[in-house]
């Protein structure tokens, strides 16, 4: 008897948990039902992935929609578009917005915004202050919350918690693994007045310096250890820093973000000025180098793009006052594909990166794997395909791309989020239907 499926994908070869395979894979009700079928089933909607691989979903965990805030650079359905125009089935949105997301009120009003407009699934961080500790143990446990996030050293926004003892009160409100931006807040305003403004954008490095880092994030792992809370490390971005957390693993996990594994100091400020500003900032090669080694290695849990757009009026600002920050979501992907056919990872890896690791990290439940049961969540990429990242691709308001130029071989051909095709050759199909990504309390 064939069996009849919503969604069939043959003939492709499918990134799965145990290894790349030819397969067919057939889905039902929004799940993957099957992986291998009868050469007679049937579907309501055939996809010939002839000479295509098929990866799980691809999850960006670090993406700052700027909603509610200024739609002129960014919003949630603005943001989404570029996510699924870039291959990513999920995103996970920072809380850092105009005004923050910081309680339970901001909480529900974002749920259900996101679910009336986003185009690709999405988790929500809950942003931690100094006056909102108490509630967080209850926040980070509310639908569609995929964690706390603190900012330990000042970026865009006013949500900050830099000393020990609010640090310590964070970590022992909750339980789950709270997302860090570490940098040491004392040190970088320590170091501000060494510099001056229109100093080259390269000094944006020497100001943030490695040691900045590396000690947040000793700071961090010191509390981590004493009160036993998980921690994620965002951005890391010191050699320093990979070779540290080798003894915390217990307790850690890692991001690396693609800038920083393409990106490259001095060679980026002289090419981009502001545009190649962020925090923490792109550094030396060895840094870039170690990172390398660190996805290779294992050391790397996620790969986020940390898209953060701003207008190009306030990138083009003379050095401190140009806004740190790129735009990211929507060529991730694209870029990561390209490292796999330089060779310097695998995709397998890429999707254990860009697929499972962020389901691990953040609990995501029925993400991460292309398997039975798992959400039908498929990135559909042609490993041979030359393309030039443009900035008339990018749909962020924003409107600009620091890649823009750069060659890429390997592009993502169509999304499917719960086994409906959103994006297939650069078309945007149907409507917004993306739903808040479930996490394990
Ligand atoms: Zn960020």
């Amino acid at each position: 008897m064939p069996t009849h499926y919503d969604l069939i994908i043959r003939n492709g070869h499918c990134v799965l948990p145990w290894g790349i395979q030819p397969a067919d894979v057939g889905v039902r009700n929004g799940r993957t039902h099957a992986i291998g079928l009868g050469a007679d089933d049937t579907a309501d909607t055939m996809f010939d992935a002839k000479g295509l691989h098929v990866l799980p979903g691809l999850i960006d965990p670090h993406v700052h929609f700027r909603d509610p805030g200024d739609p002129s650079v960014e919003s949630i359905p603005t943001g989404s578009q570029g996510a699924i125009l870039g291959g990513l089935t999920a995103v996970f949105d920072m809380p850092n917005t105009d005004p923050s997301m910081v309680d339970a009120a901001g909480l529900a009003w974002k749920r259900d915004y996101v679910e009336s407009v986003a185009w690709c699934d999405m988790g929500i961080y809950v942003g931690g202050t100094k006056t909102n500790i108490p509630e967080l143990g209850a926040l980070e446990l509310t639908c569609g919350c995929c964690g706390i996030k603190i900012f330990a050293g000042s970026s865009t926004g006013n949500l900050m918690v830099e000393d020990d003892a609010n640090l310590e009160k964070v970590m022992r409100s909750g339980r789950r693994r709270i997302a860090f931006h570490s940098e040491d807040e004392y040190r970088l305003q320590a170091r501000k007045g060494m510099f001056k403004v229109g100093d080259p954008y390269a000094t944006h490095m020497e100001w943030r310096d490695e040691e900045a880092a590396f000690l947040g994030t000793r700071r961090l792992m010191a509390l981590a250890r004493k009160t036993g809370r998980p921690a994620h490390i965002l951005h890391v971005s010191t050699a320093q820093e990979f070779q540290y957390l080798r003894d915390y693993r217990d307790l850690v996990t890692c991001e690396v973000l693609v800038n920083h594994l393409t990106q490259v100091a001095p060679d980026c400020y002289e090419r981009l000025g502001g545009f190649a500003v962020m925090n923490p900032p792109i550094r030396g090669q060895i840094h870039m180098e170690a990172a390398w080694k660190a996805v290779n290695d294992g050391m790397v849990d996620t790969i986020g793009s940390d898209h953060a757009p701003h207008a190009r009026e306030k990138k083009m600002l003379p050095w401190p006052n140009c806004a740190s920050g790129l735009t990211g979501v929507q060529t991730l992907v694209p870029i990561m594909l390209n490292h796999v056919n330089m060779g310097r990872l695998s995709l397998g890896r890429m999707a254990d990166l860009m697929s499972a690791g962020p389901a691990r990290v953040y609990g995501a439940v029925n993400k991460g794997r292309l398997a039975a049961g798992y959400d039908a969540d498929f990135t559909i990429v042609d490993m041979k395909k030359q393309r030039t990242i443009e900035e008339s691709w990018i749909v962020s308001p924003s409107g600009w791309t620091p890649f823009a130029g750069m060659d890429i071989v390997g592009w993502p051909v169509a999304t499917i989020v719960r086994g409906k095709i959103v994006m297939r050759d650069d078309e945007i199909q149907g409507e917004p239907t993306g739903k808040l990504v479930k996490f394990r309390g």
